[in-house]
């Protein structure tokens, strides 16, 4: 059987944190964007529902989406579906928790992130126990500003050991971290040199657009969020031709959810079917 990963973006654009450094969330939604919206992701539940692929699905919003009961109802049906392996969001994981009682905890999982700036580290780890409690597959996320290292260090600290802490780079800035910061980031977060880099991928063979494709809310498919060019639409006959093996026509790829595809990295290794979430199937991270 085939497996497809998809990354889903639809037109939801806003979000009740306001990071600094967050170049999307500063819009507000009307009432009636959200219900197009929902209808367009009702739609993919439906199609995901038809077909006969083993799917992995990680919703990636331009904002924060599981504040929104239609994204908890869809991402519950989703997770109940055979053919569903992994259904999974990114999320500030400022929502409630309680209607995850209801979620196929095989294959639902969170992508969630810690924004110290917008919320109290106790009150983060709070909704990390009630995830605990409930059995939530997640991992937790960080950006690693220079600033904010030992509240890295105390947030791994203050965490269940068994949950995954990622750092994702700072990189706006080249030579960001010197040798001593990147050993001190790497004994939380040993993947973390991944994210420090653009990798080279131009010409290179990446699983972008043959096994994993983005969708947008019209069901418009690209290889990755990161080339614009559209390849298809998964609402339109044969768009399964669309999706074949190709190099890379970026000249670098610097976010995981796109060079974990990139085939020289090796990456499925490491993270297994944990990949859309950002979890390594080992636990010793
Ligand atoms: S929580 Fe995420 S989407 Fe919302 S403002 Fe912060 S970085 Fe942006
Ligand atoms: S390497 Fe990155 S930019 Fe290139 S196709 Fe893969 S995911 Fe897309």
């Amino acid at each position: 059987m085939k497996t497809w990963n998809i990354l889903y973006r639809g037109t939801l654009s806003s979000c009740n944190y306001a990071c600094a450094y967050c170049p999307f969330a500063k819009t507000k939604n009307t009432r009636e964007e959200l219900a197009a919206d929902a209808a367009d992701l009702q739609r993919f539940v439906q199609w995901v529902a038809g077909r006969k692929e083993r799917i992995g699905i990680l919703f990636t919003p331009w904002g924060e989406a599981l504040i929104r009961k239609y994204y908890q109802e869809a991402m519950t049906e989703l997770s109940h579906m055979p053919n569903v392996y992994r259904v999974a969001i990114q999320t500030n994981l400022s929502c409630k928790t309680a209607w995850m009682n209801k979620v196929n905890k095989e294959t639902f999982a969170l992508w969630t992130t810690y924004h110290p700036t917008e919320i109290s580290r106790a009150k983060f780890i709070k909704k990390c126990k009630e995830l605990d409690e409930n059995a939530i597959r997640y991992s937790v996320g960080f950006v690693g500003f220079k600033e904010q290292v030992k509240e890295l260090e105390a947030l791994r600290n203050d965490l269940n050991p068994s949950v995954y802490l990622w750092v994702n780079a700072y990189k706006r800035e080249a030579n960001y971290y010197d040798a001593a910061l990147l050993e001190q980031i790497e004994a939380v977060d040993p993947l973390f040199r991944y994210n420090t880099t653009y990798h080279p991928s131009e010409g290179l063979p990446c699983q972008a657009g043959e096994t994993s494709f983005s969708l947008d809310g019209d069901g418009n498919m690209r290889r990755c969020h990161f080339i614009k060019k559209y390849i298809g639409n998964i609402y339109k006959e044969g768009f399964e031709e669309k999706l074949f093996a190709r190099p890379c026509s970026n000249k670098t790829c610097g976010c995981h959810i796109g060079y974990v595809h990139l085939e020289n990295l090796k990456l499925y290794e490491v993270y297994g079917d944990g990949v859309l979430e950002r979890i390594p199937r080992q636990q010793n991270y």
